[in-house]
């Protein structure tokens, strides 16, 4: 493996696991104490106060967003690289998605690294990223330039799979309102123009065509306004659509598609239709596997071996999908369960306080340090990073 020396690799192992009782009270204490999306006032305060113990520039309340911050320790001109800390909590079910350990994993490597700075020209951000389960940070401080002049942002996510990367797809929701025309339903049918039943009926389409879509493509909705008293015909109706796919082209693609079923049936029932995107939804996720392939080397010491993805699996949505459009990104998945289980479950909370968490969160810091080492002190391997980046982007992949 070319970049930093086997001693430099060393010191950054030596320096997190030197930590490893800090970071796992990091860890437990975050666990211990869940906070819902853009409320995480106590996890920003616990992360930013050790970033600034330990001497980095801390700027809290980046882009607008109250619970992000970004944490900043260079040496000279060079490369920089971002280290990207999620932690917020799931509603009932506390750190069911374990963003505990990877907050303390980043955490981890960026205080190791700051440790050998001396060794290492260039930059180390930490990315404080709120509100991964619902908004999404990273697309506000993408948007905001906060990765303007990174050179790559690394994380790892606990899993119950031991990939180095999981196609996570694009997504948006679609509001689709019907218009009919209200009337008694016995007394005045024939003047009804009935707007619930058209909408059903693009349920109906959406279920049909729906088994013709391309692998990752998917569309489930929910009626949020379907009337309001059974004497009298609906004459407004409204549904909420998820729409996913595997990239933000075919996204794009999927929205169209939604737009014209909607027209149809509005035609054939004699309604009209509004048809609105919520929100800037995620990109897909855009795998560096100059990168991921990196990391996986290093955690191999740790003894987690990570594979390929198995194919026509997609894990959902994330929002580093908006940061690894900008730059060189990996988001591996290291397993911290069996994957007879899921995320998002109790047994999954539970697996995020757990000794195997331990070690993964342990491993990942590891890998992570020398993973951001590499970047920093190997220009080849950063521009073969980039270079990947644009010929996948040139491909919409
Ligand atoms: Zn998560
Ligand atoms: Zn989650």
């Amino acid at each position: 493996m070319d970049g930093p020396s086997d001693d430099l690799y060393g010191r950054l192992r030596h320096e997190c696991a030197r930590r490893a009782d800090d970071l796992w009270h990091v860890s437990r204490t975050l666990h211990a104490d869940p906070e819902l999306a853009y409320e995480e006032h106590r996890a920003a305060g616990l992360l930013t106060g050790q970033l600034r113990r330990a001497g980095f520039q801390v700027e809290q309340g980046t882009a607008g967003l109250d619970t992000a911050f970004l944490a900043r320790a260079g040496n000279g001109p060079g490369r920089c690289v971002a280290l990207l800390l999620e932690y917020d909590a799931l509603p009932g079910m506390g750190h069911a998605c374990g963003h505990n350990l990877i907050a303390a994993a980043g955490l981890g490597a960026a205080l190791a690294l700051h440790s050998v700075m001396e060794q290492v020209a260039g930059t180390v951000l930490v990315v404080g990223t709120p509100a991964e389960e619902q908004g999404g940070g990273k697309v506000a401080l993408a948007e905001a330039g906060t990765f303007d002049g990174v050179d790559a942002a690394l994380m790892f996510h606990p899993g119950v799979h031991d990939w180095s990367w999981a196609p996570l797809t694009a997504q948006t929701q679609i509001r689709v309102g019907f218009h009919g025309r209200a009337a008694h339903p016995t007394g005045d049918p024939t003047r009804g123009i009935d707007a619930l039943a058209a909408l059903i009926q693009l349920f109906n389409t959406t279920a049909v065509v729906g088994k013709r879509l391309p692998p990752g493509s998917h569309v489930q909705g929910i009626i949020t306004d379907g009337g309001s008293a059974t004497n009298v015909v609906p004459a407004y109706a409204e549904g909420l659509f998820g729409l996913r796919a595997a990239t933000s082209t075919a996204l794009d693609t999927l929205v169209a598609d939604l737009g014209t079923w909607s027209e149809g049936v509005a035609a054939a029932t004699g309604t009209t239709v509004s048809v609105k995107r919520q929100g800037s939804g995620y990109a897909h996720f855009r795998d560096n596997d100059v990168l991921s392939d990196r990391f996986s080397e290093h955690i191999a010491r740790s003894g987690i071996q990570l594979t390929q993805p198995a194919g026509g699996v997609y894990l959902g949505s994330s929002d580093i999908g908006d940061v690894s459009g900008r730059v060189p990104a990996i988001h591996p998945f290291v397993a911290i369960l069996g994957d007879e289980e899921s995320d998002h479950t109790p047994a999954f909370a539970k697996a995020a306080d757990s000794d195997r968490g331990r070690h993964v969160m342990l491993a990942a810091a590891e890998a992570l340090a020398c993973t951001a080492a590499d970047v920093l002190t190997d220009a080849t391997l950063s521009a073969q990073a980039w270079a990947r980046l644009r010929e996948k982007a040139a491909q919409g992949l």
